[in-house]
Protein backbone atom coordinates (compact mmCIF):
# COMPACT_ATOMS: atom_id res chain seq x y z
CA UNK A 1 0.00 0.00 0.00
CA UNK A 2 2.67 2.21 1.51
CA UNK A 3 4.69 4.57 -1.21
CA UNK A 4 2.04 7.34 -2.00
CA UNK A 5 2.74 7.70 1.78
CA UNK A 6 5.32 9.21 2.30
CA UNK A 7 5.19 11.39 -1.28
CA UNK A 8 7.60 14.74 -0.36
CA UNK A 9 9.98 16.85 -1.51
CA UNK A 10 11.95 13.94 -2.88
CA UNK A 11 9.65 13.39 -5.25
CA UNK A 12 8.93 16.71 -6.36
CA UNK A 13 12.51 17.57 -7.10
CA UNK A 14 12.51 15.33 -9.33
CA UNK A 15 9.78 15.26 -11.61
CA UNK A 16 10.90 20.05 -11.08
CA UNK A 17 13.80 18.11 -13.08
CA UNK A 18 12.12 16.78 -15.88
CA UNK A 19 9.43 19.68 -16.09
CA UNK A 20 13.08 22.23 -16.46
CA UNK A 21 13.08 21.04 -19.54
CA UNK A 22 9.95 20.20 -20.54
CA UNK A 23 11.13 16.32 -22.00
CA UNK A 24 8.78 13.64 -21.12
CA UNK A 25 10.26 11.64 -23.71
CA UNK A 26 12.83 9.12 -22.12
CA UNK A 27 14.55 9.02 -25.70
CA UNK A 28 15.92 11.71 -27.87
CA UNK A 29 15.67 15.35 -27.19
CA UNK A 30 19.16 15.76 -26.85
CA UNK A 31 19.92 19.38 -27.13
CA UNK A 32 16.60 20.15 -24.93
CA UNK A 33 17.27 17.96 -22.17
CA UNK A 34 20.26 19.31 -20.78
CA UNK A 35 21.60 15.48 -19.59
CA UNK A 36 17.98 14.38 -17.61
CA UNK A 37 17.60 11.23 -18.72
CA UNK A 38 15.21 9.77 -15.23
CA UNK A 39 14.23 6.80 -16.76
CA UNK A 40 17.30 5.43 -17.70
CA UNK A 41 18.66 6.71 -14.06
CA UNK A 42 15.88 4.79 -12.66
CA UNK A 43 16.93 1.45 -14.34
CA UNK A 44 20.32 1.93 -13.40
CA UNK A 45 19.54 2.54 -9.62
CA UNK A 46 16.85 -0.37 -9.62
CA UNK A 47 19.13 -2.64 -11.19
CA UNK A 48 22.02 -1.66 -8.44
CA UNK A 49 19.75 -1.75 -6.11
CA UNK A 50 18.74 -5.78 -6.84
CA UNK A 51 22.14 -6.60 -7.37
CA UNK A 52 20.47 -7.16 -11.06
CA UNK A 53 23.06 -6.69 -14.47
CA UNK A 54 20.13 -4.64 -16.23
CA UNK A 55 16.57 -3.17 -15.86
CA UNK A 56 13.97 -2.37 -18.42
CA UNK A 57 11.16 0.10 -17.18
CA UNK A 58 7.67 -0.33 -18.59
CA UNK A 59 4.47 1.16 -18.39
CA UNK A 60 3.10 -1.02 -15.38
CA UNK A 61 3.56 -4.26 -13.95
CA UNK A 62 1.58 -6.05 -16.45
CA UNK A 63 3.33 -4.70 -19.69
CA UNK A 64 6.14 -6.14 -17.57
CA UNK A 65 5.16 -9.00 -17.23
CA UNK A 66 4.11 -9.54 -21.45
CA UNK A 67 7.78 -7.94 -22.69
CA UNK A 68 9.25 -10.55 -20.17
CA UNK A 69 7.37 -13.44 -21.79
CA UNK A 70 7.76 -12.22 -25.39
CA UNK A 71 11.71 -11.94 -24.54
CA UNK A 72 11.29 -15.18 -23.48
CA UNK A 73 10.00 -16.57 -26.55
CA UNK A 74 6.54 -17.79 -25.04
CA UNK A 75 3.59 -17.83 -27.60
CA UNK A 76 0.67 -19.80 -28.98
CA UNK A 77 1.24 -23.55 -27.97
CA UNK A 78 2.73 -22.78 -25.10
CA UNK A 79 1.73 -23.38 -21.47
CA UNK A 80 2.68 -21.28 -18.27
CA UNK A 81 2.25 -22.20 -14.71
CA UNK A 82 1.61 -19.91 -12.54
CA UNK A 83 0.09 -19.85 -8.92
CA UNK A 84 -4.07 -20.20 -8.19
CA UNK A 85 -3.41 -17.09 -5.95
CA UNK A 86 -2.14 -13.81 -7.71
CA UNK A 87 -3.57 -10.71 -9.22
CA UNK A 88 -5.47 -11.16 -12.63
CA UNK A 89 -2.34 -9.18 -14.72
CA UNK A 90 0.08 -12.63 -14.08
CA UNK A 91 -2.72 -14.71 -16.36
CA UNK A 92 -3.78 -11.80 -18.65
CA UNK A 93 -0.23 -11.48 -19.71
CA UNK A 94 -0.16 -15.20 -20.54
CA UNK A 95 -3.72 -15.33 -22.74
CA UNK A 96 -2.10 -11.80 -24.05
CA UNK A 97 0.64 -13.71 -25.78
CA UNK A 98 -1.59 -16.14 -26.79
CA UNK A 99 0.17 -18.89 -24.25
CA UNK A 100 -2.57 -21.03 -22.21
CA UNK A 101 -2.18 -20.57 -17.85
CA UNK A 102 -2.13 -23.31 -15.96
CA UNK A 103 -2.37 -22.85 -12.12
CA UNK A 104 -0.85 -24.59 -8.93
CA UNK A 105 -1.82 -24.74 -5.50
CA UNK A 106 -0.43 -22.71 -2.97
CA UNK A 107 1.34 -23.89 0.20
CA UNK A 108 1.18 -21.88 3.51
CA UNK A 109 3.59 -19.92 1.77
CA UNK A 110 0.23 -18.21 0.13
CA UNK A 111 2.40 -18.39 -2.93
CA UNK A 112 3.17 -21.64 -5.33
CA UNK A 113 3.28 -25.09 -3.87
CA UNK A 114 6.42 -26.72 -5.26
CA UNK A 115 5.13 -29.92 -4.86
CA UNK A 116 2.22 -29.33 -7.29
CA UNK A 117 4.08 -27.32 -9.51
CA UNK A 118 5.77 -31.00 -10.52
CA UNK A 119 2.91 -32.25 -11.48
CA UNK A 120 1.74 -29.45 -14.07
CA UNK A 121 4.53 -29.52 -15.84
CA UNK A 122 4.03 -30.78 -19.82
CA UNK A 123 6.51 -30.74 -22.62
CA UNK A 124 4.43 -27.63 -24.01
CA UNK A 125 5.59 -25.62 -20.14
CA UNK A 126 7.36 -23.05 -21.47
CA UNK A 127 7.98 -20.97 -18.40
CA UNK A 128 7.01 -21.16 -14.80
CA UNK A 129 5.92 -18.04 -13.27
CA UNK A 130 5.83 -18.15 -9.53
CA UNK A 131 4.27 -14.82 -7.75
CA UNK A 132 5.71 -13.55 -4.31
CA UNK A 133 2.20 -12.94 -3.33
CA UNK A 134 1.53 -9.77 -0.50
CA UNK A 135 4.91 -8.83 -0.09
CA UNK A 136 6.23 -12.19 0.68
CA UNK A 137 8.29 -15.01 -1.46
CA UNK A 138 7.57 -17.80 -2.96
CA UNK A 139 10.09 -21.05 -2.75
CA UNK A 140 11.79 -19.85 -5.44
CA UNK A 141 15.09 -21.74 -4.63
CA UNK A 142 13.38 -25.09 -4.80
CA UNK A 143 11.08 -23.89 -7.97
CA UNK A 144 13.90 -22.68 -9.63
CA UNK A 145 15.25 -26.34 -9.41
CA UNK A 146 12.48 -27.94 -10.32
CA UNK A 147 12.53 -25.80 -13.25
CA UNK A 148 16.29 -26.12 -13.88
CA UNK A 149 15.74 -30.06 -13.74
CA UNK A 150 13.32 -29.52 -17.40
CA UNK A 151 15.40 -26.68 -18.30
CA UNK A 152 12.20 -24.44 -18.11
CA UNK A 153 12.61 -20.55 -17.82
CA UNK A 154 11.40 -19.15 -14.24
CA UNK A 155 9.67 -15.62 -14.53
CA UNK A 156 9.18 -14.38 -11.06
CA UNK A 157 6.24 -12.27 -10.36
CA UNK A 158 7.53 -9.82 -7.54
CA UNK A 159 5.00 -6.93 -8.23
CA UNK A 160 4.14 -6.92 -4.58
CA UNK A 161 7.48 -7.80 -3.25
CA UNK A 162 9.98 -5.03 -4.16
CA UNK A 163 12.89 -5.19 -2.01
CA UNK A 164 12.03 -8.52 -0.90
CA UNK A 165 15.21 -10.81 0.00
CA UNK A 166 16.02 -14.58 0.67
CA UNK A 167 19.59 -14.40 2.33
CA UNK A 168 20.81 -10.84 1.25
CA UNK A 169 19.61 -11.87 -2.72
CA UNK A 170 16.64 -9.82 -3.85
CA UNK A 171 13.64 -11.51 -5.49
CA UNK A 172 13.36 -11.18 -8.93
CA UNK A 173 17.30 -12.41 -9.30
CA UNK A 174 16.70 -16.10 -8.93
CA UNK A 175 14.99 -16.80 -11.75
CA UNK A 176 15.71 -15.88 -15.60
CA UNK A 177 13.90 -11.94 -15.24
CA UNK A 178 11.87 -10.87 -12.06
CA UNK A 179 9.12 -8.70 -13.06
CA UNK A 180 7.66 -5.43 -10.96
CA UNK A 181 4.78 -3.23 -10.54
CA UNK A 182 4.61 0.61 -9.08
CA UNK A 183 1.09 1.09 -9.39
CA UNK A 184 -0.44 3.22 -6.99
CA UNK A 185 -1.06 0.53 -4.25
CA UNK A 186 1.89 -1.48 -4.62
CA UNK A 187 5.03 -0.68 -2.11
CA UNK A 188 6.93 1.50 -4.38
CA UNK A 189 4.76 3.69 -6.70
CA UNK A 190 5.00 5.49 -9.80
CA UNK A 191 1.63 6.11 -10.32
CA UNK A 192 1.54 3.71 -12.98
CA UNK A 193 4.90 1.47 -14.02
CA UNK A 194 6.88 -1.86 -14.45
CA UNK A 195 10.22 -2.92 -14.38
CA UNK A 196 11.91 -5.71 -15.47
CA UNK A 197 14.94 -7.05 -14.36
CA UNK A 198 17.76 -10.17 -15.71
CA UNK A 199 21.44 -10.79 -15.80
CA UNK A 200 20.90 -12.03 -19.33
CA UNK A 201 22.14 -9.18 -21.95
CA UNK A 202 20.61 -10.60 -24.94
CA UNK A 203 17.25 -10.84 -23.28
CA UNK A 204 17.50 -7.13 -21.81
CA UNK A 205 18.29 -6.22 -25.42
CA UNK A 206 15.26 -7.63 -26.62
CA UNK A 207 13.15 -6.59 -23.89
CA UNK A 208 14.41 -2.74 -24.82
CA UNK A 209 13.38 -3.31 -28.68
CA UNK A 210 10.49 -4.81 -28.07
CA UNK A 211 8.57 -2.03 -25.40
CA UNK A 212 10.42 0.46 -27.92
CA UNK A 213 7.94 -0.58 -31.57
CA UNK A 214 11.38 -2.64 -32.18
CA UNK A 215 14.00 0.33 -32.49
CA UNK A 216 17.37 -1.20 -31.98
CA UNK A 217 18.63 1.71 -29.78
CA UNK A 218 22.29 1.27 -31.78
CA UNK A 219 22.84 4.29 -30.11
CA UNK A 220 20.78 5.00 -26.73
CA UNK A 221 19.07 7.14 -25.91
CA UNK A 222 19.49 9.03 -29.44
CA UNK A 223 19.41 8.68 -33.20
CA UNK A 224 15.75 7.33 -33.80
CA UNK A 225 15.44 8.01 -37.10
CA UNK A 226 18.28 6.12 -38.27
CA UNK A 227 17.84 2.66 -35.72
CA UNK A 228 17.15 -0.57 -37.64
CA UNK A 229 14.32 -2.86 -36.45
CA UNK A 230 15.10 -6.69 -36.11
CA UNK A 231 11.55 -7.27 -35.11
CA UNK A 232 8.17 -6.09 -34.82
CA UNK A 233 7.65 -4.62 -31.15
CA UNK A 234 5.02 -2.89 -29.30
CA UNK A 235 4.81 0.28 -27.15
CA UNK A 236 5.20 0.05 -23.58
CA UNK A 237 7.87 3.11 -22.88
CA UNK A 238 7.70 4.68 -19.64
CA UNK A 239 7.89 8.52 -19.20
CA UNK A 240 10.71 10.74 -17.90
CA UNK A 241 8.25 11.86 -15.05
CA UNK A 242 7.66 8.29 -13.44
CA UNK A 243 11.04 7.76 -13.99
CA UNK A 244 11.30 10.89 -12.08
CA UNK A 245 9.26 9.71 -8.93
CA UNK A 246 10.95 6.10 -9.57
CA UNK A 247 14.12 7.54 -8.33
CA UNK A 248 13.05 9.44 -5.39
CA UNK A 249 10.51 6.27 -4.30
CA UNK A 250 13.56 3.83 -4.50
CA UNK A 251 15.75 5.59 -2.31
CA UNK A 252 13.01 5.36 0.76
CA UNK A 253 11.97 1.41 0.28
CA UNK A 254 14.26 -0.05 2.37
CA UNK A 255 12.96 2.61 5.31
CA UNK A 256 9.32 1.64 4.69
CA UNK A 257 9.89 -2.00 4.26
CA UNK A 258 11.09 -1.26 7.72
CA UNK A 259 8.44 0.84 9.08
CA UNK A 260 5.77 -2.13 8.09
CA UNK A 261 7.50 -4.87 9.47
CA UNK A 262 7.78 -2.91 12.89
CA UNK A 263 3.73 -2.76 12.54
CA UNK A 264 3.89 -6.07 11.27
CA UNK A 265 5.45 -7.74 14.57
CA UNK A 266 3.03 -6.04 16.71
CA UNK A 267 0.30 -7.36 14.86
CA UNK A 268 1.58 -11.19 15.00
CA UNK A 269 2.57 -10.74 18.58
CA UNK A 270 -1.50 -9.66 19.45
CA UNK A 271 -2.85 -12.36 17.09
CA UNK A 272 -0.71 -14.92 18.70
CA UNK A 273 -3.62 -15.25 21.00
CA UNK A 274 -5.72 -16.63 19.13
CA UNK A 275 -5.84 -20.41 19.48
CA UNK A 276 -4.74 -22.81 16.78
CA UNK A 277 -3.56 -19.24 15.06
CA UNK A 278 -0.61 -20.13 12.37
CA UNK A 279 1.37 -17.80 10.53
CA UNK A 280 2.10 -17.69 6.89
CA UNK A 281 5.32 -19.39 6.35
CA UNK A 282 8.05 -17.13 5.45
CA UNK A 283 11.01 -18.50 3.80
CA UNK A 284 13.19 -15.75 4.95
CA UNK A 285 11.96 -13.90 7.81
CA UNK A 286 14.71 -11.10 7.42
CA UNK A 287 13.91 -10.74 3.90
CA UNK A 288 9.89 -10.49 3.70
CA UNK A 289 8.78 -7.00 2.76
CA UNK A 290 5.40 -7.55 4.90
CA UNK A 291 2.99 -5.19 2.98
CA UNK A 292 0.69 -7.28 4.13
CA UNK A 293 0.29 -9.23 7.78
CA UNK A 294 -1.52 -13.13 6.85
CA UNK A 295 -2.66 -15.47 9.81
CA UNK A 296 -4.64 -18.79 9.42
CA UNK A 297 -6.94 -20.06 11.64
CA UNK A 298 -7.62 -23.73 11.87
CA UNK A 299 -11.25 -23.97 10.19
CA UNK A 300 -12.82 -22.22 7.87
CA UNK A 301 -16.13 -21.93 10.66
CA UNK A 302 -13.58 -20.45 13.03
CA UNK A 303 -12.23 -18.10 10.45
CA UNK A 304 -15.51 -16.98 10.01
CA UNK A 305 -16.26 -16.26 13.10
CA UNK A 306 -12.53 -14.33 14.09
CA UNK A 307 -13.46 -12.08 10.93
CA UNK A 308 -16.54 -11.11 12.14
CA UNK A 309 -15.13 -9.76 15.85
CA UNK A 310 -12.69 -8.12 13.93
CA UNK A 311 -15.45 -6.52 11.44
CA UNK A 312 -17.66 -5.49 14.91
CA UNK A 313 -14.80 -3.65 16.25
CA UNK A 314 -14.26 -1.29 13.24
CA UNK A 315 -11.04 -3.10 11.69
CA UNK A 316 -12.02 -6.01 9.25
CA UNK A 317 -9.45 -8.10 7.51
CA UNK A 318 -9.71 -9.04 4.54
CA UNK A 319 -10.00 -12.68 3.46
CA UNK A 320 -9.02 -13.37 -0.38
CA UNK A 321 -11.34 -16.34 -0.66
CA UNK A 322 -14.07 -13.92 -0.58
CA UNK A 323 -12.47 -11.45 -2.94
CA UNK A 324 -12.74 -10.91 -6.68
CA UNK A 325 -9.41 -9.99 -7.65
CA UNK A 326 -7.23 -12.37 -6.54
CA UNK A 327 -8.35 -16.07 -6.12
CA UNK A 328 -8.98 -18.23 -9.21
CA UNK A 329 -12.61 -19.65 -8.17
CA UNK A 330 -13.31 -15.67 -8.54
CA UNK A 331 -12.10 -14.56 -11.83
CA UNK A 332 -15.41 -15.66 -13.37
CA UNK A 333 -14.22 -14.25 -16.92
CA UNK A 334 -11.41 -16.58 -16.49
CA UNK A 335 -13.82 -19.52 -16.01
CA UNK A 336 -16.24 -18.04 -18.61
CA UNK A 337 -13.54 -18.03 -21.25
CA UNK A 338 -15.00 -14.24 -21.69
CA UNK A 339 -13.37 -12.21 -24.41
CA UNK A 340 -13.93 -9.19 -26.71
CA UNK A 341 -12.58 -11.06 -29.43
CA UNK A 342 -15.38 -12.25 -31.92
CA UNK A 343 -13.98 -15.22 -32.93
CA UNK A 344 -13.69 -16.39 -28.85
CA UNK A 345 -9.35 -16.43 -28.98
CA UNK A 346 -7.44 -16.67 -26.39
CA UNK A 347 -10.14 -19.08 -24.84
CA UNK A 348 -11.06 -20.60 -28.67
CA UNK A 349 -9.52 -21.29 -31.50
CA UNK A 350 -10.95 -19.04 -35.19
CA UNK A 351 -13.72 -21.50 -35.64
CA UNK A 352 -14.82 -21.71 -32.16
CA UNK A 353 -13.11 -25.05 -30.65
CA UNK A 354 -12.34 -24.18 -26.84
CA UNK A 355 -8.53 -23.62 -26.36
CA UNK A 356 -8.79 -24.66 -22.66
CA UNK A 357 -11.89 -24.61 -20.10
CA UNK A 358 -11.57 -23.81 -16.56
CA UNK A 359 -12.75 -26.06 -13.62
CA UNK A 360 -13.56 -23.76 -10.32
CA UNK A 361 -12.67 -26.79 -8.38
CA UNK A 362 -9.34 -27.98 -9.36
CA UNK A 363 -7.38 -26.44 -6.21
CA UNK A 364 -9.02 -27.72 -3.53
CA UNK A 365 -5.97 -27.39 -1.30
CA UNK A 366 -5.77 -23.46 -2.05
CA UNK A 367 -9.29 -23.27 -1.43
CA UNK A 368 -8.98 -24.23 1.88
CA UNK A 369 -6.02 -22.38 2.97
CA UNK A 370 -7.43 -19.22 1.63
CA UNK A 371 -11.19 -19.80 3.27
CA UNK A 372 -9.29 -20.02 6.75
CA UNK A 373 -6.54 -17.22 5.80
CA UNK A 374 -6.97 -13.28 6.82
CA UNK A 375 -5.11 -10.92 5.89
CA UNK A 376 -4.13 -6.61 7.21
CA UNK A 377 -3.07 -4.27 4.69
CA UNK A 378 -0.15 -2.95 6.82
CA UNK A 379 1.06 0.76 5.80
CA UNK A 380 3.78 2.73 6.59
CA UNK A 381 2.39 5.69 8.47
CA UNK A 382 -0.49 3.71 10.47
CA UNK A 383 -1.16 5.56 13.58
CA UNK A 384 -0.67 3.99 16.94
CA UNK A 385 -4.40 4.04 18.05
CA UNK A 386 -5.17 2.58 14.80
CA UNK A 387 -2.65 -0.14 15.37
CA UNK A 388 -3.62 -0.48 19.14
CA UNK A 389 -7.52 -1.11 17.49
CA UNK A 390 -6.05 -3.63 15.49
CA UNK A 391 -4.31 -5.37 18.56
CA UNK A 392 -7.32 -5.12 20.91
CA UNK A 393 -9.38 -6.44 18.07
CA UNK A 394 -7.26 -9.66 17.88
CA UNK A 395 -7.19 -9.93 20.89
CA UNK A 396 -10.92 -9.74 21.44
CA UNK A 397 -11.06 -12.14 18.49
CA UNK A 398 -9.16 -15.04 20.52
CA UNK A 399 -12.24 -15.71 22.64
CA UNK A 400 -14.69 -16.90 19.97
C1 LIG B 1 -0.16 -5.28 -9.35
C2 LIG B 1 0.23 -6.60 -9.87
C3 LIG B 1 0.54 -6.82 -11.21
C4 LIG B 1 0.28 -5.79 -12.27
O1 LIG B 1 0.85 -4.57 -12.08
P1 LIG B 1 0.20 -3.24 -12.71
O2 LIG B 1 1.33 -2.26 -12.57
O3 LIG B 1 -0.98 -2.88 -11.87
O4 LIG B 1 -0.13 -3.52 -14.11
C5 LIG B 1 1.00 -8.06 -11.60
N1 LIG B 1 1.13 -9.05 -10.73
C6 LIG B 1 0.82 -8.91 -9.43
C7 LIG B 1 1.01 -10.06 -8.49
C8 LIG B 1 0.35 -7.69 -8.96
O5 LIG B 1 0.02 -7.55 -7.67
Amino acid sequence: MPGFEVFGEEEKKQINDVLDTGVLFRYEFNEQRNNVFKVLEFEKNFASYCGAGYAQAVTSGTAALKVALMALGVGPGDEVITQGFTFVATWEAILDVGAIPVFTEVDETLNMDPADLKTKITAKTACIIPVHMLGAMARVEEIVAIADEHNIPVLEDTAQAAGGRINGQHLGTFGDCGTFSFDSVKTMTTGEGGMIITNDEKMWRNMSEYQDHGHDHAVNPGGRGGEGRSFIGFNYRMMELQGAIGIAQLAKLDSMIAAQKEHKKQLRLAASAIPGVTFRTLVDEEGDTATFFAFILESKEHCQRVSAVLADEGVGAINFSENSWHFYPSWEHLLDGSTLTASGYPFAEPGGKKRVIYDPKILPQSADIMSRTLVYPVSIKMSSEQLQKMCDALKKAANV
